[in-house]
């Protein structure tokens, strides 16, 4: 098909996802086709190049097309590519628990459940919370206890945790019982009666990526990992943004030396190739669902791709490359890379706000007036007009309302980090001048 073709025919069928489909189905809308990727480049049906600068949207890990996980890829096609996780299992998912379980202390998360994305990691997470708390005699804690400007994915029960009022408000009345605070401090003022009824607190280690890049304090997730354990409640670390290297350590939770009750793992895992996700947890939280059939202690919760084989063969090719390819390593050089042309091409500019960077993830705010940190008004989409227009310097990028997001695939070299960064400022510099 022509690229007008592909173009007219997604405008007549597609309903795309966090998106104002009458701007998009607009006759002076020309949608951006993606027709290949290689490294941290996308490719578009036009012959147009991108570097892809919010990683296909905080996914992709190794770059596109790494021949690592390629071929990891078509080996497993050529033995099958989906089999039932009820009742059956498969060599890929075995190997793949075994790996991601080896990334934590000894004895610590021991035990790995499948699903499809963030959103299903987190609803799984929430539901052995609750269920472990009936099983062990506790039935009254079934209250979540998540933060101001939360994101943990869009399904019903993982919006509940949801702290974001523009995708989570509409739905408020739906999902679990959650109370949202500011931080965790918040959680030493509860009352004994409401604590009590605390099934677990979630949080996204380190840093809130939908709320727009923002960074936890330092040591704020160890003193929640001390509060939840002083208190008896659980505690779910979501790092389907955080996990496999974007913060700069292959989990956020390592910087601080927490190892949650939960931890949910998507995005990343397959380096940004299939949608599969992990939820893992521990002894203690499996040991509580054994007993014979007749007790009912079985978690009756589960998805038709459970450990599909693809995703998984994908999952550890990907944790193979950070070896091979010595990512870690890699990012530690970049990182510094990265923040001096943050500061270089945004520092002291009369439009920018706060610059945040953690690991390779960075928030640009834009804002009207530096000196007075007036910001724009939303429905001028201002973020979204400077990302359309660095978008003709060779940049693709999301914004989060004004702040402006760039976090490439860690693969990316200095220079592209240089070329990524620049774009993005010659952007602004189109749009406010
Ligand atoms: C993206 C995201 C989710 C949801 O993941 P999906 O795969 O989109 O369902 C959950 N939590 C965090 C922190 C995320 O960034």
């Amino acid at each position: 098909m022509s690229p007008d073709d592909l173009s007219q025919l997604d405008k007549e069928r597609l309903w795309h996802p966090f998106t104002p489909m009458g701007d998009w189905c607009a006759p002076d809308h020309d949608p951006v086709v993606i027709a290949g990727g290689e490294g941290a480049w996308l490719r578009d049906t036009r012959g147009n190049r991108y570097l892809d600068g919010n990683s296909s949207i905080w996914t992709n890990i190794h770059g596109h097309r790494h021949p690592a996980i390629d071929a990891a890829i078509r080996e497993q096609l050529d033995r099958i590519a989906h089999c039932s996780g009820l009742g059956l299992t498969n060599e890929p998912a075995i190997r793949l628990a075994d790996a991601l379980v080896g990334k934590f202390p000894p004895g610590s998360l021991t035990r790995v459940f499948y699903s499809d994305d963030g959103s299903t990691a987190i609803e799984c997470a929430c539901k052995m919370a609750l269920q472990y708390w009936q099983l062990t005699g506790q039935p009254e804690r079934r209250v979540f206890a998540a933060f101001d400007r939360a994101y943990h994915g869009d399904t019903a029960g993982a919006a509940s945790l949801g702290g974001i009022g523009t995708f989570h408000g509409r739905f408020r009345r739906t999902g679990y019982e959650t109370i949202h605070l500011a931080d965790p401090d918040a959680l030493d003022r509860l009352p004994d009666e409401v604590r009590n009824t605390l099934a677990a607190v979630a949080i996204e280690p380190l840093i809130q990526g939908a709320a727009g890049m923002r960074l936890w304090p330092a040591g704020l997730l160890r003193r929640l990992r001390e509060w939840c354990d002083a208190h008896g409640i659980l505690l779910i670390c979501d790092e389907v943004l955080t996990g496999f290297g974007r913060t700069g350590t292959l989990f956020a939770c390592e910087q601080e030396a927490v190892v949650p009750d939960f931890l949910a793992l998507a995005k990343g895992l397959t380096g940004g190739y299939l949608p599969l996700a992990a939820t893992l947890t521990t002894e203690r939280v499996f040991e509580a669902f054994l007993g014979p059939v007749g007790e009912r202690k079985t978690f009756y919760y589960g998805h038709s791709y459970y450990g599909n084989p693809l995703g998984c063969a994908a999952a550890l090719a990907s944790l193979g490359v950070f070896d091979s390819d010595q990512t870690l390593l890699h990012l530690r050089s970049n990182r510094v890379v990265l923040e001096s042309a943050l500061n270089r091409h945004f520092g002291g500019h009369r439009h920018v706000g706060e610059i945040r960077q953690l690991g390779l993830i960075a928030g640009i705010d834009v804002v009207s007036d530096r000196e007075t940190g007036e910001t724009f008004p939303w429905e001028a989409l201002t973020g979204a007009r400077i990302c359309a227009a660095a978008r003709r310097h060779g940049l693709m990028t999301r914004p989060i309302l004004d702040t402006l997001v760039f976090m490439p695939p860690l693969c990316v070299s200095a220079a592209e980090i240089e070329a990524g960064v620049a774009a993005l400022a010659a952007g602004l510099a189109d749009v406010l001048g």
